[in-house]
């Protein structure tokens, strides 16, 4: 018997059994019909129709039994032969930084210097207020040496501080009066885990790599708690309008995690699974600390079940720990030792977390694997379904690890984006050997690991339909470069689809409750303009999210629907 013969079935005895009632029990309060439901679920990913009743699924099926379940009152949705999907899920965001990207200074897309030049220019003439000029957002590329100078960002801010922060948060450009406010000289040492990159007469040239970012980072205003939670309701909205019903949080502290908790119940629009701010010395006292905190957000709306760290830092400003030099030089900076990193994740492991690893380089990535199977012998546990994050860089023959471990392969999929950054600067750090095994998504899936996509947003957006035309196509929107950057690693849309909702239900421990489209499951569910499966590959960035369903509810409707 299939599954949806023995729903059915068990919706008709709930009606015999309710008696004669015209509100048969069963009956559904909406149903989508006339289209294409890819449901996730393996040996029956294609359907045509899908009921839902309070919260869940009802029942999918063909448009005849869907139809039956219908009765006064039901609300019908004609897909016209639309495409619903289950809820995208995000497997890695910072939902409080993407909120806030929303209204900053962003350099994003700023692919040459002239542009990045007017966009500071402009922002500094529209708030000349701002005591500070920060922002986000420039990449490596639109440099020529690969890394700015503050004599560039003097000539734009000339009469105030600015610190200006590259799109992967690693890298911090100051000008001259920001560091003089930092007291940041040719004397300044570097901090453990950081670099003062200075010129060759040895005096600082505004660039400050991994932990040095603070020596100017911690001067720049904090924003007021009411400002973020103004900036968070905007991009709860946003994430929603997106296709997005659930996101993991890659990483956060107490004070924003009470901020987000009541910014969700003002505006219960997402599910947010969250990684809290992993200790380097989890004793007692901060696992005392940090279970309450998971004890007390445990509802389906806002979870706490991870810890996130880093062990490396990104490729293009050779941080990420490498077991060969860069072109260039330097093999990156691991910001533990291999011992260091078995204590604290065997400590999280014991007691009961899930511990999500930033770790990019092949080493690096190396060191994470080693911790976790580590732990696991050592605690005699299973099933803690811990994460590398980023995993951009692994050896090939690391990849069977994830499997066999049963760790999570948490990757992006906006960063095979082949602009500017990822050809002139992110390839030619690597070398043509590591190049080729980084990124490489479909290996990663043909060794059999779990493969949850996240956007990193704001480092990438985090429009899920662009995340699947870029990990499907491997070009930019523009269709460049012809056939894909490494084109043996695209991916099927099946694949896509199952990173964005399956692999990420299963990698935050839900995969009982969502990620798929089956009968008890949450009606978690979104409606696209066009049906991926089908469509020229190059016509997936067009496609438009039309409604987003969250337990029923709509948390997003296209003013065309
Ligand atoms: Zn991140």
């Amino acid at each position: 018997m299939t599954r949806r013969v023995r729903v059915l079935a068990a919706a008709a005895l709930a009606a015999s059994l309710a008696g004669a009632a015209p509100e048969r029990a069963g009956q559904a309060d909406r149903i989508f019909v006339g289209g294409r439901v890819w449901t996730g679920e393996t040996g029956r990913p294609l359907v045509e129709a899908l009921a839902v009743r309070g919260t869940t699924v009802l029942a999918v099926g063909p448009n005849a039994d869907i139809r039956k379940l219908s009765g006064k009152g039901t609300d019908v949705v004609d897909l016209r032969g639309r495409l619903v999907v289950p809820g995208f899920i995000d497997g890695h965001l910072h939902l409080l930084g993407g909120s806030l990207s929303l209204e900053e200074l962003r350099l994003d897309d700023a692919e040459t210097f002239a542009v990045l030049a007017q966009r500071v220019k402009d922002w500094a003439a529209a708030h000349p207020d701002a005591h500070w000029v920060n922002g986000e957002g420039w990449t490596y590329a639109a440099f020529p040496d690969g890394l700015p100078s503050r004599l560039q960002l003097d000539a734009l801010v000339p009469g105030r501080p600015a610190f200006l922060v590259s799109y992967d948060g690693h890298t911090g450009w100051a000008n001259s009066m920001a560091l003089r406010l930092a007291s940041v000289t040719r004397d300044t040492a570097d901090p453990p885990g950081g670099v003062v990159v200075r010129d060759a007469k040895g005096e600082p040239t505004g660039v400050l790599k991994e932990n040095a970012m603070d020596l100017v980072g911690r001067l720049v205003p904090k924003l007021l708690p009411h400002e973020k939670e103004r900036a968070l309701r905007k991009g709860i909205a946003q994430v929603a309008a997106w296709g997005l019903t659930s996101v993991h949080q890659a990483g956060i502290g107490e004070e924003d995690l009470e901020l987000l908790s009541r910014t969700l119940d003002a505006v219960p629009r997402l599910r947010v699974y969250v990684a809290l701010d992993m200790e380097r010395e989890p004793t007692a006292d901060v696992l005392a600390r940090q279970d309450e905190l998971r004890r007390r957000f445990a509802s389906d709306r806002l979870r706490v079940g991870a810890v996130k760290g880093y062990v490396d830092g990104v490729v293009e400003a050779r941080t990420a720990a490498m077991f060969e030099p860069y072109v260039g030089g330097g093999t990156g900076l691991p910001s533990w030792t291999q011992e260091e990193l078995d204590r604290a994740v065997a400590a999280y492991d014991k007691a009961g977390w899930q511990v999500a690893l930033h770790a990019i380089g092949d080493r690096g990535i190396d060191m994470a694997l080693t911790a976790f199977e580590r732990g696991a012998r050592a605690n005699g546990t299973t099933g803690r379904r811990h994460r590398v994050e980023h995993l951009e860089v692994p050896r090939t023959a690391d990849l069977p690890r994830f499997k066999a471990a049963g760790v999570i392969a948490s990757t992006q999929a906006m960063f095979p984006y082949p602009n500017r950054n990822h050809l002139d600067v992110y390839v030619p750090t690597l070398g043509p050997e590591r190049a080729r095994r980084a990124l490489a998504f479909k290996a990663i899936d043909d060794a059999g690991a779990v493969q949850p996509f996240g956007s990193d947003w704001p480092v990438f957006t985090a429009e899920v339909v662009r995340g699947i035309a870029c990990a499907v196509t491997r070009t930019t929107v523009e269709g460049t470069p012809a056939g894909g950057w490494e084109p043996s690693q695209r991916l099927t849309v099946e694949a896509a689809l199952r990173h964005f909702t399956r692999d990420a239900a299963f990698a935050e421990h839900a995969e009982a409750q969502k990620g798929t489209l089956a009968p008890g499951k949450l009606a978690d569910l979104v409606v696209l303009s066009q049906d991926l499966l089908t469509i020229p590959p190059e016509r997936i960035k067009d496609t438009k999210v039309l409604l987003t369903v969250l337990g029923g509810q709509d948390t997003w409707r296209a003013k065309d629907f």
